[in-house]
């Protein structure tokens, strides 16, 4: 691929044959590979060597893996991440899901002992455009787009939506869609949530770019015709639950179209569902008051601080994808599925399993008993006038 023959690859890793490895194979790629032995030679390469992809080793001496994450967070560092590490399971998983919700990209994981095809492949994947999830332009950290332009591009209204069809395990029938914001700019070109989500929550522009989707969203949904007892799902920042005015906007939006609210199944993240405190549930009970479903979303391993009151106001629990996509290979993985999808059933919670990219971790669901599953296998996210077409042909 052309765009990665020019690529930069900097590798973190104690172990010097393992760090050579992974150099030759970057190079037999056409890569250029350096690699550091520690935290401090790591950062100072980054900085002045600008590299375009990263393989990280999380467990080292003297290293914290989260450390090095957060760093990385901080510095806004938007090159794919190869997680390399000895230990798997619930570590590496909480690593991943540490590391996307604070914006980075991780390429892949990948296992000891090295196995060349898989780093080929990892590479491959993390060239520029390969990842439909998260097309991210060729922009690096320097000249990644600035509140200022998102800002704009949420008042002009240049944001768009795609969605995503959601289907019912046991019989295959498209339940509903999950409504994701897509953001192209002319110069940077398409940007990935994961970048620009974030960038919203700290500029103070999350609330802005909800309303905007949910004006998108909701009176397209009302437009759809045969719609039935479809669903849609928006994602929304835990800071308009606290939003008094912007829910009460909501809901009178569902009312002028004339979309019942319990067909609107709004998704907030374990992170912020699991905060404990009476204001926050206060919130999440106000919207269910005005008829809104409620689901947990990215669920991994929050099941023991999840307090008797969120219990009841939930009504639907999504599986973190890399949970899902772990299901098959990790036992902890799956024993986490099982998990989840045995409270559900016991609280009377629907579940969703996320992130379902081949046909046997769809099987694996159905056996499992989950209600829902969402993946590239099933559908990608598509604009809206296929959405529709998906609803027509589902009839
Ligand atoms: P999410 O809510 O967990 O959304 C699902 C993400 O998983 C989407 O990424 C979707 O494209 C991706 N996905 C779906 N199926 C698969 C699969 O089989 N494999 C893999 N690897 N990925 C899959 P996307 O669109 O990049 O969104 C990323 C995150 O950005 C979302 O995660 C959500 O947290 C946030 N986000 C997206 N739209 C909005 C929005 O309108 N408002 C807010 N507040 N957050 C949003
Ligand atoms: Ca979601
Ligand atoms: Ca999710």
């Amino acid at each position: 691929m052309a765009a990665t023959a020019s690529a930069r690859l900097l590798v973190l890793d104690d172990e010097r044959p393992v760090a050579e490895a992974i150099q030759i194979i970057a190079e037999a790629r056409g890569h250029q590979a350096r690699f550091a032995s520690d935290a401090a030679e790591f950062f100072e390469l980054l900085r002045d060597w600008a590299p375009t992809h990263l393989a990280i080793d999380l467990v080292m001496p003297g290293v914290d893996g989260m450390d090095l994450l957060s760093g990385l967070a901080a510095r806004h560092r938007t090159e794919p991440i190869i997680i390399s590490s000895t230990t798997s399971g619930k570590a590496v998983l909480a690593a991943q899901r540490f590391a996307r919700d604070n914006g980075l990209r991780i390429a892949g994981v990948l296992r000891r002992p090295l196995q060349a095809a898989a780093l080929h492949e990892m590479l491959a994947q993390a060239g520029v455009g390969a990842v439909p999830a998260a097309p991210t332009g060729l922009a690096g950290p320097a000249d990644s787009p600035s509140a200022d332009l998102l800002d704009l591009a949420i008042k002009r209204g240049s944001l768009s939506v795609a969605y995503q069809p959601k289907f019912a395990c046991d019989t295959g029938r498209l339940v509903g869609f999950e409504a994701l914001a897509r953001w192209h700019d002319p110069s940077f070109g398409q940007v990935s949530p994961a970048q620009f989500v974030p960038l919203a929550e700290r500029h103070g522009l999350i609330a802005a770019l909800t309303e905007r989707v949910v004006e998108v969203v909701i009176p397209w949904f009302a437009r759809l015709e045969d719609r039935g007892d479809l669903t849609i799902a928006v994602n929304i920042s835990p800071r308009m639950a606290g939003d008094s005015a912007a829910v009460d906007r909501l809901a009178e939006l569902c009312r002028r179209v004339h979309v019942d609210p319990d067909r609107v199944i709004l998704e907030i993240t374990e992170g912020a569902a699991l905060r404990d405190d009476a204001q926050f549930l206060g919130q999440l009970a106000r919207l269910r008051l005005h008829g809104f479903q409620l689901a947990l979303d990215d669920f991994a391993d929050g099941l023991v601080r999840l307090g008797s009151l969120a219990k009841l106001l939930f009504t639907e629990i999504k599986i973190d994808r890399s949970v899902v996509m772990a299901a098959q290979s990790s036992a902890g993985a799956r024993a986490t599925v099982e998990s989840v999808l045995g409270f559900g059933r016991r609280a009377g919670l629907r579940t969703t399993g996320e992130g379902v990219e081949d046909a046997s971790t769809m099987a694996l669901l159905r056996e499992l008993g989950a209600d829902f599953a969402q993946g590239y296998h099933l559908g990608m996210p598509v604009a809206a006038e296929d959405a529709a077409r998906l609803v027509t042909s589902a009839h």
